[in-house]
């Protein structure tokens, strides 16, 4: 879309009111409508009505590639309803229903997103097991009555109108779970849970919790001692002075603790009545003007009330050493992070202080115990020394520690339910919820979920023949310094299915093994963990890749990847020992633990030259190449405190490199009796840090090569939304601008990485597409020598290609029509044609061609009017000859159920 045709759309946003959008979908007769994100694409319901949402979220700054945002209305309701889902990885989205008044579109809209993504952070950093999410719903003038706005009268029109907001959260099937928040009491929960079972936040006489404000204040109480001590050295806040915004429910309850504590206090409120009631109740807590709390001079600044209040027009007022307070989202926006940081003013982010509201209430279904508020409360203050010290330590702002330990934590999926959300969505999609009177169920006559695990441990059953002729595939390390993603086990998948290839090829057995290792993992719980000892931190470390390698060994199977299963996180002390002997023996080690590789370099490029050692594709061959030239030497230590320590060697420890080089030579036989490993495969980055020293190595202690071939793919990418300041040529564009004024959108492709909080887990997509979707959409995505880049469209298409195999076999197997012999012939020689061109494919490793080619095969079915029994039976054997590496479950199925097995 062009700039100024998104800039246009998105301004219709912000000129649209909630009355004016509930119009528009009442006459398009839409009564549900969703807008969702899923890797980098946006998908709407209703392409005509969202198109200009779609504008907006693209130019915000608030959106976060939020999972979605549902719309509803119902008949006789003049307002809408809405459910902001961010993410749901760690548990369902959770968040609190907001009841107010919207001046447009864009205000809710950024309100809510900003909320969800907020939810997301809060639920993470206090570590529970629910997603973010928010719900709204927004008062519009036909609501602008007592009977509707006062949360004090219980009227039945009130009660009426949170009951249909309850039937639009039951029809999302759990996807969000109500919470209270601004403008909603325990009360309207109690409507709304009459009418689904996903509501917390419930009065306490029907089993809730009550209300949740003084374990809030609690909670940024101990916060602020935490700051304070990380100021000052001490959390004692006698004397210390204060100011508060907001003498509602958090900030009375926080004044309390302060005045107990012999801190002096400061308040305003727009609420003169709420002012004086303060002053009244604690005597010396000093009376002050809204306008005035910015600019007091005061140690500590506590914001009480609304949100944003700290921002580019306040901050250079500020006369405090530390901002904490109860308020959501007291930023504007994250760059007022800097601002403080430049004004040398700490900041504690309102998501780790704020968080016992939802602590509170979210649990309730676990059953109400009065003592686990209070333990959850004092957790508030070393979780936010945690993180400002973590901020110090990367010279970063806490605000920006706060996100990235929030996303991090963010990206772990739920033990129980995984990422079970996604899961939610895509059935509500596909059962049409946008379109409530055309339920539908879709079609499927292999049922991944139902067959594939049957079919793998039938696989694992049928062990390989004694005394075949075998060879060793391996892949370079994979990374268990993080729980394992799609892009971490690209390498094995793309084992698997080239052994595949070579045993349905008729060739030697191949043992596949998937070499996996720590890494230097846990940095970040080393910065999370001041004091631990080392043989905690060792004893952390173990526990934390023996985790990830189970995981990892769950998303092969799941993937349909056969792997010598217990060679995963092998670390090989006794290999590594071994090895470093020799190479001590033989001479080739500096006193510092280096070894100079140079020397095997010349051998090497001839090799390469005589062809003897294959990169594909050829193109990193020369990348490879080129550093040979370079001087290579090579260190076995590395700065870690952990892994396997050097014998004689003052604590210093082997690198992970090194273990797993030398695990990969004993997987070869080393010492005794060395047979080299025929393919290894590998990302671009492994390449060179991990198998140049592994030839060269190989080569200077054996004069032997250690892989005979080598698969590089490249690195799994994902889109990126980017947004760039207007102004291109750099110069400032003014903070008080819309965002659809302020940026324009780019999309760049980034790694698929944690930190990023950007990955796709496997074992989430096989619940989504099935394995073999999953394998053939992989394969789909690897044009790209440096990049694979993972395309949410393309796992949608390799599942409508395998629907389309199983549609076109069927019909040719229940076909009345008499075949045609020609026709049949035909059929035949293309299916032959095509999985010749798949074979020549697979022995270049290159996966693509393959994926390009079973689509054509699958339509050479597709334009069959009809077959003989024994045509199809052939045809399809050749498929799963040619195409069964690929895609194993679904083939392996197909020719059975025509033998009626
Ligand atoms: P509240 O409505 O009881 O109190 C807010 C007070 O702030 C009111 O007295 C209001 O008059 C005053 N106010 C509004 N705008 C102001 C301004 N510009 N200057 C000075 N005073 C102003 O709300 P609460 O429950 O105390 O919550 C306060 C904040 O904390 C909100 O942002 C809320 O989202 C957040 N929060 C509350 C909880 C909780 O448990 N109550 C939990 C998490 C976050």
């Amino acid at each position: 879309m062009h700039d100024d045709t998104r800039r246009e759309l998105a301004q219709q946003i912000r000129q649209m009111t909630v009355q004016g959008l509930h119009s528009k979908m009442v006459t398009a007769g839409v009564s549900r409508a969703f807008i969702l994100s899923e890797n980098g694409k946006i998908r709407l319901s209703h392409d005509e009505l969202l198109k200009p949402l779609q504008a907006f979220f693209e130019l915000s700054q608030d959106f976060a590639d939020h999972e979605g945002v549902f719309i509803g209305r119902e008949d006789g309701i003049p307002t809408l309803f809405f459910a902001f889902v961010h993410n749901t990885r760690r548990g369902l989205a959770q968040g609190g229903l907001r009841y107010q008044r919207y001046g447009s579109i864009a205000e809710l809209m950024e309100d809510g997103l900003r909320l969800a993504q907020g939810m997301t952070r809060k639920n993470a950093l206090a570590g529970l097991w629910w997603g973010g999410g928010k719900g709204i719903l927004a008062i519009v003038d036909a609501l602008d009555d007592p009977i509707y706005t006062d949360r004090n009268k219980p009227t039945p029109q009130r009660r009426a109108l949170f009951e249909a907001y309850g039937r639009f959260i039951a029809s999302l099937n759990g996807l969000y779970y109500v919470a209270e928040d601004i403008g909603t009491t325990p009360r309207d929960m109690a409507a709304i849970l009459s009418q689904n079972r996903f509501t917390t936040c419930v009065p306490p006489v029907m089993g809730g919790s009550g209300n949740p404000s003084p374990y809030t204040a609690r909670g940024v109480f101990r916060a602020m001692q935490a700051g304070w001590k990380l100021l000052t050295g001490s959390d004692d806040l006698a004397g210390v002075k204060v100011s508060v915004q907001g003498a509602g429910n958090v900030g009375v309850s926080l004044i309390s603790d302060l005045v107990g504590v012999g801190a002096e206090v400061w308040v305003c409120d727009v609420n003169a009545a709420a002012v004086a009631a303060v002053v009244e109740q604690f005597k010396g807590v000093h009376p002050i003007e809204p306008s005035e709390i910015f600019a007091l001079p005061v140690d500590i600044f506590a914001p009480c009330a609304v949100g944003a209040q700290v921002n580019a027009q306040t901050i250079p007022q500020l006369a405090c050493r530390l901002v904490c307070g109860g308020a959501n989202n007291i930023l504007k926006e994250a760059a007022d992070a800097d601002r403080l940081a430049e004004r040398k003013i700490e900041f504690v982010p309102d998501f780790i202080c704020n968080r016992m509201g939802i602590v509170n209430c979210s649990n309730e279904w676990m059953g109400y115990l009065p003592d686990d508020i209070w333990i959850s409360a004092e957790q508030v203050y070393p979780d936010t020394l945690m993180v400002l010290r973590y901020a110090k330590a990367q010279g970063i702002t806490s605000f920006d520690a706060a996100v990235q330990l929030a996303a991090e934590a963010a990206c772990e999926t739920n033990p129980q339910l995984s990422h079970r959300g996604r899961l939610i969505t895509d059935q509500l999609i596909a059962a049409n919820w946008h379109n409530a009177d055309l339920h539908k169920k879709p079609i499927q006559l292999f049922i991944p979920s139902r067959e594939e695990t049957r079919i793998f441990a039938a696989w694992q059953d049928a062990s390989p023949e004694q005394g075949a002729e075998v060879q060793t595939m391996m892949t370079a390390p994979l990374s268990l310094m993080e729980r394992p993603h799609l892009g971490t086990v690209m390498s094995a998948l793309q084992l698997d299915i080239c052994a595949r290839a070579t045993i349905q090829a008729g060739s030697a057995f191949p043992i596949r093994r998937v070499c996996a290792s720590g890494g230097d993992a846990l940095w970040l719980d080393l910065a999370r963990e001041n004091d631990v000892s080392e043989a905690r931190l060792r004893q952390m470390c173990d526990s934390h890749v023996q985790k990830n390698a189970d995981s990892l060994r769950a998303h092969l199977t799941q993937l349909g990847v056969m792997v010598d299963d217990d060679w995963i996180g092998t670390a090989d002390a006794e290999a590594t020992l071994r090895l470093y002997r020799i190479m001590q023996e033989s001479g080739i080690l500096t006193d510092e633990y280096r070894v100079n590789l140079s020397p095997a370099a010349a051998t090497l490029l001839e090799l390469i030259e005589a062809g003897e050692f294959q990169i594909r594709p050829e193109r990193l061959q020369r990348a490879f190449v080129n550093q040979l030239k370079t001087t290579i030497t090579w260190s076995i230590v590395a700065d870690n405190p952990w892994g396997l320590a050097i014998p004689d060697g003052e604590g210093n420890r082997f690198s992970a490199d090194f273990c797993t080089i030398a695990a990969a030579m004993s997987s070869a036989g080393w010492p005794d009796d060395f047979t080299p490993i025929s393919v290894g495969f590998s990302d671009v980055e492994n390449l060179l840090v991990w198998v140049l020293p592994c030839q060269l190595l190989a080569l200077r202690l054996n004069n032997k090569l250690l892989f005979s071939n080598l698969v590089v793919h490249g690195e799994a990418h994902v889109i990126f939304r980017q947004l760039l300041t207007r102004n291109v040529d750099g110069s400032p564009v003014s903070s008080a601008l819309p965002d659809d004024e302020r940026f324009l959108l780019r999309s760049t492709m980034v790694p698929m990485h944690r930190g990023y909080a950007n990955t796709v887990e496997s074992d989430i997509l096989v619940r989504r597409f099935g394995a073999d979707a999953l394998r053939l959409g992989y394969a789909m995505c690897m044009w790209g020598e440096e990049r694979v880049f993972l395309d949410e469209d393309k796992l949608q298409n390799a599942r409508n290609i395998l629907r389309r195999l199983q549609e076109a076999v069927g019909r040719l197997m229940d076909g009345t029509s008499m075949s045609d012999p020609d026709d049949d012939e035909r059929l035949i020689a293309k299916q032959q044609k095509f999985a010749r061109r798949a074979i020549g494919a697979y022995t270049r490793a290159d996966l693509n061609v393959v994926s390009v080619v079973f689509e054509k095969s699958v339509e050479a079915l597709e334009n069959q009017s009809a077959a003989s029994t024994e045509t199809l039976q052939q045809a399809l054997q050749i498929m799963k000859d040619a195409f069964s590496p690929l895609c194993p479950f679904i083939l392996e199925k197909i020719p059975s159920d025509l033998n009626g097995d």
